[in-house]
């Protein structure tokens, strides 16, 4: 889990306003049973002022003039809980009121985030993936073995579609299981409709709710964002700074872009910021590594060469098969 200051800054800003919120129920409910039942609130303050008034007398009298505001107290009390009961109002009526009991609607306990804390940055990074939707049917639960044909073989590698993909998904599993302790990205290419966007999405559910921020981003929207910001500028706050920070980015759908010298320097910026910044990335493309090679310079490649593993993917295009299914 790693937040930037304006995330952690937006969830904070949360807690605050469940306190408030929560405040003003309260204050409600006190100003409500204080109305309907006078004698409660007569009680409240006789409690407080017999507290004010025993401290100084057990401090001289000890253990008997602790009895008797201990028994006077207890009364007080029981007439308190009595009144509210019989007036309809449950016990803990007066209560605080807290979202989380845990840590009272701060976000810690003992120093430490959270179990509702964390649940709240992966809400978070849920919104801001771009994928809230589509995970719930794109999943390795749902994910099909069944569309890659044992007898679709690759000429290059003597493979079949079938067993091309058990590779592929055992590769796509050890990203997740090593993703907090190895800097590791893919490249994931092959033709249409062969499932490299519904493996992204896969491993992007998985990455989403063990707390890591993910952002998925087509190639278009990536280089829209790049559109409106300048190297020069402070990128604090922007949408580029999520691009470039977060835990993992997913591109999808490279070289459907119109491809300039723009492009070029934004993708290899981009891409060398996150290589700094060891965060991960997953590309995938349609372009062939050859098209690849033609359409982005030679910096370009050599990032994507030396710590992307590249993932070739194929078969029959998924869709159509689901379509002749039918
Ligand atoms: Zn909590």
């Amino acid at each position: 889990m790693s937040l930037t200051n304006s995330q952690h800054d937006a969830i904070m800003r949360i807690y605050s306003s469940i306190q408030t919120r929560n405040r003003h129920i309260h204050e409600d409910r006190v100003e409500e049973v204080y109305r309907s039942c006078p004698r409660i609130l007569d009680i409240e303050n006789e409690i407080i002022d017999l507290s004010a008034a025993s401290a100084p007398l057990i401090v001289r009298g000890g253990s008997d003039a602790m009895e008797s505001y201990q028994s006077r107290l207890a009364a007080l009390n029981a007439e308190h809980d009595r009144l509210l009961a019989s007036s309809g109002y449950p016990a803990d009526y007066l209560d605080p009121i807290y979202d989380c009991p845990v840590c009272k609607d701060t976000g810690l306990v003992e120093g430490k985030p959270c179990a509702c804390f964390k649940k709240k940055v992966v809400d978070m990074f849920y919104m801001r993936s771009n994928l809230k939707n589509i995970v719930d049917s794109e999943n390795f639960s749902t994910f099909s073995f069944d569309w890659y044909s044992k007898d679709d073989i690759d000429a290059a590698t003597g493979l079949s579609a079938y067993d091309n993909m058990l590779n592929v998904f055992d590769i796509c599993k050890q990203f997740i299981e090593k993703f907090d302790t190895e800097f590791h990205n893919l490249l994931i290419y092959g033709a249409t409709g062969v499932g490299k966007t519904f493996l992204s999405n896969c491993i992007a559910k998985e990455l989403l709710d063990s707390s890591h921020s993910v952002i998925y981003l087509t190639a278009i929207e990536l280089f829209e964002a790049f559109g409106s910001f300048n190297d020069n500028d402070d990128p604090e706050g922007t949408a580029v700074e999520s691009i470039l920070d977060c835990d993992l980015l997913i591109i999808d759908d490279l070289g459907t872009e119109l491809s300039n010298t723009f492009t070029n320097s934004k993708f290899f910026y981009c891409i060398n910021e996150r290589m700094l910044k060891r965060r991960a990335t997953i590309i995938s493309t349609n372009l062939s590594l050859r098209e690849l090679s033609s359409a982005y310079s030679e910096r370009i490649m050599s990032r994507l060469t030396s710590v992307y593993t590249m993932l070739k993917v194929f078969g029959k295009d998924i869709r159509i098969q689901k379509r002749n299914a039918q």
